[in-house]
């Protein structure tokens, strides 16, 4: 089947906007980037992720390794925490990215992010290009005699002129060619035998002041100086009260985890928990991220679903398999397709220094295909957070467990997702497109989570057909949310409602007000089936479950 040109993700976005899913926040200002606003049907469908998530966890909890039914209970705490939990987490001064800045076009970058950007970058193609139709060995860099190589000057000057002025203006090939071409030239005749990798092709055609600051990575967006890598505190800073100084300074929080780990005594307290037993919490977070991208993948203001699994210390292991394995089973069930998942073990060397393992459950989106990115992280935190609470707070978080006579810290298993980004993940696998529909894209949503569970339409707003439909509608509106649509033709209300990823749209016509049957039309096949009025109900509740 034939594909339109523009992206899958440009696609996606262009029908989240236009259908009232997603927007760009503040858009009549002209947005403002990393933030984005949910419409009418991304409100309702978030809503949905986040009740079957609260049910999978809190009310309906799974059966745990050894049988018995995992206790859960939820909280909601406040955004802004007493500054000093985010020193005892280890987010102040810890929770940032070394980043760097263009000197010449002023953009900031994540220094772990730039290698990929520059793999990406158009000038980079075209540079390598330029170079390769100069000598087809010019990227690995052969002398041929003292001074001479296999690589073009004359075609990186010719570059450097012409295309490089307007993809790469930045870079000091192209601010001054003479000087940097004859670096490259008195680096090889020094050294006869030395190849060069592209990289470092780039990097001499990229530095200014070589004497000053050696040999270093391009800008991937113009070519210019990179500033060393600096560190840059992720958390939103405000104040609290009205005199504003240091001691007022507090943060929104990065994570909705460290509001569980301060409640917690209290939970254990005063509710009937005890390890091994979880606290979940489902709200906002605010990460000042530096390239906030990929639509609502990674924005400033996101949400979170997480759970913190407290258990005895020797049982750790066995509940982080647990745990990872339930959630990946879970997010299957939400819809996600076996193929587009992966668990992803994170070796000894990439994990945080207080994890005794960590698995993210990665999704392979339409932007990190064929790769994978994550969606959610299941980590095991030993005593790390609460151990850290303990020696910031001077207060005892010890459980006392008065069968074994013992008291410990338990261990942490943490189930971390985004909920914002498990709408992203649901959207791009809903995402559907057929031209033989009336609507060639369409959304194949599991019917529980879909925004609107069934449009209701009279053929024809007469013959005491919108009577009947307007009472189906009072009566099915009571148990699932219904669209009432009695304008335009019959097939441009399905393709609408397609395109909301409404799994039914149920039909009064003239039939009906003789023999009281409706036409029940499934989105997924198109098909369409004769119900009896009083069985539309009862058809519902068995499909959507
Ligand atoms: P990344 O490496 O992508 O920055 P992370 O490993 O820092 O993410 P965690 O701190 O483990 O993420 O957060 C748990 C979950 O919260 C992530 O798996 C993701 O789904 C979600 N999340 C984190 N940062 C963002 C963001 N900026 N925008 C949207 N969702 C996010």
């Amino acid at each position: 089947m034939s594909q339109p040109e523009t992206s899958l993700m440009n696609r996606l976005v262009a029908l989240c906007k236009r259908r009232g899913f997603v927007y760009p926040a503040s858009e009549i200002y002209g947005g403002l980037n990393g933030f984005w606003d949910f419409g009418p049907l991304g409100t309702q469908l978030k809503n949905n992720i986040r009740d079957a998530w609260w049910r999978a966890m809190v009310e309906c909890p799974p059966v745990g390794p050894d049988g018995e039914i995992v206790s859960i209970v939820g909280v909601d705490t406040s955004i802004i925490q007493h500054p000093k939990t985010w020193e005892a987490s280890g987010h102040v001064g810890g929770f940032s990215d070394p980043m760097q800045t263009c000197r010449q076009c002023k953009k900031l970058f994540r220094a772990d992010h730039v290698p990929d950007m520059l793999k990406e970058a158009e000038w980079v193609e075209s540079l390598a290009n330029a170079l390769k139709m100069a000598s087809a060995d010019a990227l690995n860099l052969r002398p041929l005699a003292t001074n001479q190589v296999v690589f073009d000057g004359v075609a990186a000057r010719d570059w450097a002129q012409k295309k490089g002025k307007k993809l790469a203006p930045g870079l000091a090939l192209v601010r001054n060619a003479a000087v940097t071409l004859s670096w490259i030239d008195e680096d090889i005749r020094a050294t006869p035998q030395r190849r060069f990798s592209f990289d470092e092709i780039l990097s001499y055609m990229a530095t200014g002041q070589k004497n000053q600051t050696g040999l270093q990575t391009p800008c991937p967006n113009c070519g210019g100086d990179l500033t060393e890598p600096r560190q840059f505190n992720l958390m939103f800073e405000s104040q609290v009260g009205a005199v504003q100084n240091e001691d007022s300074k507090v943060y929104l929080r990065p994570e909705t985890a460290q509001g569980i780990f301060l409640q917690y005594k209290n939970v254990l307290d005063t509710s009937r928990v005890k390890p091994p037993f979880g606290i979940a919490q489902i709200g906002k977070s605010f990460r000042n991220e530096v390239t906030p991208r990929n639509f609502i993948f990674r924005t400033r203001e996101f949400e979170q679903m997480e759970m913190e699994f407290f258990v005895p210390p020797e049982d750790g292991m066995k509940w982080y398999e647990f745990w990872v394995a339930e959630r990946l089973r879970w997010w299957k069930e939400m819809g996600l397709s076996e193929s587009s998942l992966y668990r992803h073990d994170i070796g000894d060397g990439d994990r945080a220094f207080y994890s005794a393992a960590t698995a993210d459950i990665e999704y392979k989106y339409p932007f990190t295909d064929p790769g994978f990115g994550e969606l959610e992280g299941v980590a095991y935190r030993t005593d790390y957070d609460l151990k850290q609470h303990q020696t910031f707070s001077k207060v005892n978080l010890e459980y006392m467990d008065q069968e074994n006579n013992r008291r410990y810290l338990p261990h942490v298993i943490e189930p971390a997702s985004g909920l914002t980004r498990g709408v992203l993940a649901l959207l791009c696998e809903a995402y559907q497109y057929d031209e033989s529909r009336a609507s060639p894209e369409w959304l194949k949503l599991k019917p529980s989570l879909a925004p609107i569970k069934a449009g209701i339409f009279p053929l024809v707003n007469k013959d005491g057909m919108p009577e009947i439909a307007e009472k189906l509608y009072q009566d099915l509106r009571r148990s699932y949310v219904c669209q009432y649509d009695a304008k335009q033709s019959i097939g441009k209300r399905y393709a609408r409602m397609d395109e909301a990823g409404t799994p039914f749209c149920i039909t009064i016509d003239g039939e009906t007000v003789k023999d009281s049957n409706v036409t029940i039309r499934n989105r997924d096949t198109a098909q369409q089936e004769r119900v009896a009025l009083d069985k539309v109900k009862p058809y519902l509740d068995e499909k959507i479950g």
